[in-house]
């Protein structure tokens, strides 16, 4: 047993973080290919970015597509620095993280089929193959939405790398779905994407497939991790908070037994 004397009137040392800015001015200039989407519903040519900045963070790649006035690195800032504050197990197997400014073909089919407002897409994906993700729309998102969509993919890393951890999860989901009935939550200005009670998936997003709530429940545990509790019950001045462990035990119970999750929503 470690015994800890108290640190009076000493600063406490700051965890070692690295130095993001330095990262990013070191970073190389490359071309690159964000390979073609094994999973694609509508196959798509290779995306091709012309200069990109790549860095590595432990044995990932990340490259972004120099993008906008500053060349794309507060995109890569943001990147690098949520990488960096993944444990290193999880973050591990994943080879690739690429980021584009534009949108996708599929992006512009899916804002077809769903004219109003964002389409039903994250703005990334991961590629079960060859364990990667490509981030878009780089140029037009805030960073806490490319934070999400970052931890929204290393979900599905999570679920591809521990499959049977995740067994079972449509059960969990109905479990879910009676244990938040009647609660009432606050809206949220991203609908598709808040938390939602007495529905099947634990976001609109969620209610798409397995996986997509998975992947979902995930990134709302790294969220809740650096914001605080992720909804507000209706009831009260301005809404109670409410975790996410109050509204889907079930699913908090089942990710905190699973060892890359556990890891994810509880380290950083
Ligand atoms: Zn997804």
């Amino acid at each position: 047993m470690q015994i800890f004397k108290p640190n009076v009137g000493r600063a406490i040392a700051a965890p070692s973080v690295p130095d993001i800015d330095q990262i990013v001015r070191d970073a190389r200039s490359a071309v690159f290919l964000v390979p073609q989407d094994a999973n694609a519903e509508i196959s798509v040519p290779k995306y091709i970015a012309q200069s990109a900045a790549a860095v590595k963070v432990g044995a990932t790649d990340v490259i972004v597509e120099r993008l906008g006035a500053d060349g794309g690195r507060a995109a890569l800032a943001t990147i690098v620095r949520e990488l960096h504050s993944v444990p290193p197990e999880v973050r591990g197997g994943i080879q690739s993280v690429m980021g584009a400014g534009g949108k996708r073909l599929d992006d512009f089919v899916r804002d077809l089929a769903y004219p109003d407002g964002d389409g039903r897409y994250t703005g990334a994906e991961y590629n079960t193959v060859n364990k990667s993700i490509v981030m878009y729309r780089l140029a037009d998102l805030e960073p806490a939405k490319v934070i999400f969509n970052l931890n929204h993919e290393i979900g599905h890393h999570i679920e591809t790398v521990e499959p049977a951890a995740f067994r079972g999860w449509a059960e969990i989901q109905r479990r879910d779905m009676a244990a938040s009935r009647g609660v009432t939550l606050m809206r949220s200005a991203d609908e598709l994407h808040a938390p939602q009670a007495g529905k099947l998936g634990v976001t609109g997003y969620g209610d798409t497939s397995v996986s997509e709530d998975i992947a979902e429940s995930l990134a709302l545990l790294r969220l809740e991790q650096r914001n605080g509790p992720v909804a507000r019950r209706t009831d009260g001045a301005g809404g109670v908070p409410v975790t996410f462990a109050e509204l889907y035990p079930h699913r908090t119970a089942a990710i905190l037994q699973t060892r890359l999750g556990a890891a994810f929503v509880t380290r950083s």
